[in-house]
């Protein structure tokens, strides 16, 4: 019992100290550098219960796949770097859903994915 609760912790402070959403293969890795015994099915068991709970959310991206962040964050996008893979976060929204639709569709919700090159990753 005791182990599972460091397993869940160790998680929940890798999502809280994600500056970008990310992939199950990614919390693994971070993940086992705190709890070496973490192992994927862990990992998929404890992000179960932490969308239960409301703790993160999960995104469906593009080209990723599923994603997940912490939840409770405000309206945001993403930018995909096609070099290195990574998507980042853009703050605030960046389109007018309601005036994109034509006269008649209730626009209820959207996703924007702006692909590219990162800093990281423009050639100098
Ligand atoms: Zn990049
Ligand atoms: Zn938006």
């Amino acid at each position: 019992m005791k182990r599972q609760t460091a397993q869940r912790r160790t998680i929940e402070r890798i999502f809280r100290e994600a500056k970008n959403p990310i992939g199950v293969e990614e919390i693994l890795s971070l993940g086992k550098k705190h709890v070496t015994s973490l192992n994927r099915a862990t990992v998929y068991r404890n992000l179960k219960l932490l969308l239960r709970d409301g703790v993160i959310q999960k995104i469906v991206h593009p080209t990723l796949g599923i994603l997940y962040e912490i939840a409770g964050k405000a309206h945001h996008h993403y930018f995909q770097c096609r070099t290195c893979n990574r998507a980042f976060e853009l703050p605030g929204c960046i389109i007018n859903a309601g005036a994109a639709a034509p006269e008649g569709f209730l626009v209820e919700d959207h996703e924007v994915f702006l692909f590219g090159v990162c800093p990281s990753c423009v050639p100098a």
